[in-house]
């Protein structure tokens, strides 16, 4: 792996800074609110109208061709510049890569560039009360509408990350009770202002309402609402778990920035902090470093054609844990001031202990690292 950048990978980067730190909003409130979700659609239209929303999509979708290392160039120097967490992350980080392996051209088309410009918003609706860790036991149901084409929708589900603000849903339904349980599972994309479909949005512990459950009644759509084939959902599902673990849901360049804000935070109040602490903040350091280079040398395999596959969990594990650690010495150094959410420290450290949960929880990335990347029995 060549570890320099070239002149057009430091040129992007002067690009990428300059337009970043002249327009990044400061002091947005939470995009898991209402009021902050809009306000975050505005910026985030704002980027998609200067083509910066998408780089790595061609530019007939609104992007720029930019080579994975660009992205994470971009990646960087948005969360160095300030940026904050894209409310539109859903579509464009998990879907997006899902749709553009396997949908059709129509799908692309029709899709895509809607995506980009936060005009349609999407949300995952994979969890139900009865399904998260073992999400092949999901029960919602789609049945073959032999009267009128399509399918008939009907099932529940839940934690679904900003569904009371989003447009459309892309779920997991079993179309076939009789496949054994991973084959009888489709992917469908579901407007969520289709008849029979009711939206109930529902608060987190940090008081945020960023949460939905979605309950499904016969809902009809058509055909070109699958995307891959019937009954292989749960293939096209892995490739949006990888997508989420591995590389675009959560790239270096925001741990780097709040590892950054962690150094800077030690040196106006960590003069007199013990030894224990600074070493926990050079670690951190370290850890977020670490994160970064491992991503280059992934990012170099893959553009040499290298699948992430089941080795995108070990990089979920490390980014959630780092995530945890960092705000973790945070709160140490600020003590009790961290009650008053210093610089959202506290609400940074809230929404970290959710990291080893969503994505699929870290025990079962621990599974998965088991048996699969290490080629360990599974009893
Ligand atoms: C902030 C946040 C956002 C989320 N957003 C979404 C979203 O947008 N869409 C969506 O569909 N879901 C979302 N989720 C749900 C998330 O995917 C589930 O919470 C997660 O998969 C765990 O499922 P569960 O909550 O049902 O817990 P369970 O599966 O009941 O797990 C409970 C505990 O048992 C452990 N456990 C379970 N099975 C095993 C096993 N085989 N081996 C070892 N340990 C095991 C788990 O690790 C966990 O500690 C979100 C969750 C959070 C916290």
């Amino acid at each position: 792996m060549d570890l320099t950048f070239s002149d057009a990978e430091d040129a992007f980067r002067a690009e990428c800074r300059a337009w970043l730190e002249a327009n990044v909003p400061r002091g947005l409130p939470s995009g898991d609110t209402a009021e902050g979700f809009a306000l975050h659609l505005d910026w985030e239209r704002a980027l998609f109208d200067s083509r910066w929303a998408v780089v790595s999509w061609p530019e007939a979708y609104g992007g720029r061709d930019a080579t994975p290392m660009e992205w994470l160039i971009f990646e960087e120097e948005y969360y160095r510049a300030g940026g904050p967490q894209r409310v539109t992350q859903n579509g464009i980080f998990l879907l997006a890569p899902t749709v553009f392996a396997f949908g059709t051209q129509e799908q692309r088309d029709r899709i895509l560039p809607r995506m980009a410009g936060a005009v349609d918003l999407w949300c995952q609706g994979w969890s139900e009360p009865n399904a998260g860790s073992d999400l092949a036991g999901i029960q919602s149901k789609a049945v073959r509408d032999e009267s009128e084409g399509g399918w008939r929708l009907s099932g529940q589900k839940t934690w679904t990350t900003r569904g009371a603000f989003c447009t459309h849903l892309f779920g997991l339904f079993r179309s076939d009770p009789e496949a054994e349980r991973h084959h009888g599972l489709t992917y469908f994309l579901v407007p969520l202002d289709a008849p029979g479909i009711t939206v109930r949005g529902f608060g987190r512990l940090d008081g945020d309402e960023g949460f939905a459950e979605v309950f499904f009644d016969d809902v009809a759509v058509g055909d070109d609402a699958v995307l891959g084939e019937v009954g292989k959902g749960w293939s096209v599902a892995m490739a949006t778990t990888s997508a989420e673990r591995g590389l675009t849901l959560r790239s270096p360049g925001r741990f780097m920035a709040t590892a950054r804000r962690l150094v800077d935070l030690f040196g106006a109040r960590g003069s007199h902090a013990d030894p224990v602490i600074r070493d926990a903040v050079v670690r951190a350091w370290i850890d977020a470093e670490a994160y970064r280079w491992q991503t280059f040398q992934t990012v170099t395999r893959m553009t040499d054609g290298d699948n992430l596959g089941a080795e995108s969990s070990l990089t979920k594990v490390f980014w959630s844990d780092l995530d945890v650690r960092l705000h973790e010495v945070a709160l140490e150094l600020l003590g009790a001031d961290a009650e008053a959410d210093v610089e959202g420290w506290a609400k940074g450290y809230q929404f970290a202990l959710s990291g080893p949960i969503y994505a699929g929880t870290n025990e079962i990335q621990r599974n998965v690292i088991a048996e699969r990347v290490l080629g360990l029995p599974r009893k």
